[in-house]
């Protein structure tokens, strides 16, 4: 369903739900074209690539399964880090990319890949000074060394008033802008289910499934997929970390289907290894995934720990009092699949 002018305005102005929610026309003449573009979701990579791409000139189609744009941003709380912001100016904090990165390197204890925290670190600063240029809000007191995990050495750590929506809503206006240009049209309730791809393997476009269930072809000199992760999907979750999905926590569009689109071109997964768990979500009940109950922060820092750690083998496997958060994250990932009982009596559940 294409989206006019007109929706974009009536958004604009509608409650949270309903701002992030787009109309629908219909989408004649769009397949006549070749974009320069097609970005395979709207949500927190496939906005900025749509605006950066459309303000280099690019003729952009952004195709979003669901009738929202901003995707996992909706959910996220959105907490970022960056060095040499304005932030840390105004704050009068000294900071560069360089010590980012090796305070990066020092909490994960060189585990991440150089090549993508070198990548991440050297754009962070810059990626925060352009939301804050948008009116990106953040809390008082911000940035900080750290939230829930490790602190860094130097407060570089940050987190919109609105958690991660501070961030769709600093994309926001700029899209819509571009969109009332023709420089972006968008799509929404719109699945891409295939890539159209020449004999060669090379790909000339997608294949779109409408909400009407009907199947059209848009043409791409470029397709980017942008379609989020697959934590909403328990069984490719399992296959690819080989670790169950304990709970439900992703948001519902994260099925990895762009996942599926890649290897449908040839492309391959790397780096399934290196996800991160979130110790401490209380699973409502054993039917994985669960719905979570709570989250009990584990991390001596900021409580004092009252539980006892065991593996499946009924050993503790941690020091439970260990002032690093990093240190218990790793040795759960050791733990065979990483699961792990936090015993304690109903005095602390209480509490
Ligand atoms: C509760 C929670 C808290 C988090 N907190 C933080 C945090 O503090 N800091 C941090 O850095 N990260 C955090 N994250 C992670 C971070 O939010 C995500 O990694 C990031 O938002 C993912 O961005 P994405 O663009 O890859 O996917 P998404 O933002 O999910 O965008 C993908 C879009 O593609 C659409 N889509 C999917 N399949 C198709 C298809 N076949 N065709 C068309 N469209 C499709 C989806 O509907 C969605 O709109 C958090 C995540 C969660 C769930």
């Amino acid at each position: 369903m294409a989206i006019s002018r007109r929706d974009l305005l009536v958004g604009a102005g509608c409650s949270l739900a309903g701002g992030f929610h787009i109309g629908s026309l219909g989408a004649s003449g769009l397949q006549a074209r070749i974009f320069d573009a097609a970005i395979v979701g709207g949500g927190t990579a496939g906005l900025p690539t749509a605006i950066f791409a459309a303000l280099s000139g690019a003729d952009v189609l952004v195709i979003e399964k669901t009738s929202n744009l901003g995707g996992t941003l909706l959910l996220s709380t959105g907490q970022i880090a960056g060095s040499e912001t304005v932030f840390q100016q105004r704050a009068g904090i000294a900071d560069s990319p360089d010590e980012h990165y090796a305070d990066v390197m020092r909490i994960n204890q060189n585990t991440s890949d150089p090549s993508l925290t070198r990548l991440t670190v050297d754009n962070a600063g810059a990626t925060i000074n352009w939301l804050a240029d948008h009116g990106f809000e953040i809390l008082p007191g911000h940035p900080v060394t750290g939230i829930g995990h490790d602190h860094f050495r130097v407060a570089r750590y940050l987190q919109g008033v609105n958690n991660g929506i501070s961030i769709l809503q600093a994309f926001l206006p700029t899209f819509r802008a571009l969109v009332n240009k023709g420089k972006i049209t968008v799509l929404t309730e719109s699945e891409v289910v295939e890539l159209l791809q020449e004999k060669s393997g090379k790909v000339l476009g997608v294949l779109v499934k409408d909400a009407s269930d009907k199947i059209k072809e848009y043409r791409a000199s470029n397709t980017v997929l942008a379609s989020g992760g697959c934590a909403a999907n328990a069984r490719m979750f399992e296959e690819l970390h080989d670790v169950p999905l304990y709970t439900q926590a992703a948001y519902p569009a994260s099925t990895g289907s762009g996942i599926l689109l890649g290897l449908s071109a040839g492309g391959y997964v790397w780096g399934r290894e290196k996800y991160a768990a979130l110790p401490g979500l209380v699973a409502l009940d054993n039917n994985y995934p669960s719905p979570m109950q709570a989250w009990a922060p584990l991390n001596a820092k900021k409580r004092k720990p009252w539980e006892v750690l065991v593996n499946s083998e009924g050993e503790r496997f941690v020091q439970e009092d260990h002032p690093s958060a990093h240190h218990l994250e790793l040795e759960l990932l050791r733990q065979k699949g990483h699961r792990h009982w936090a015993i304690f009596d109903s005095n602390i559940l209480r509490r």
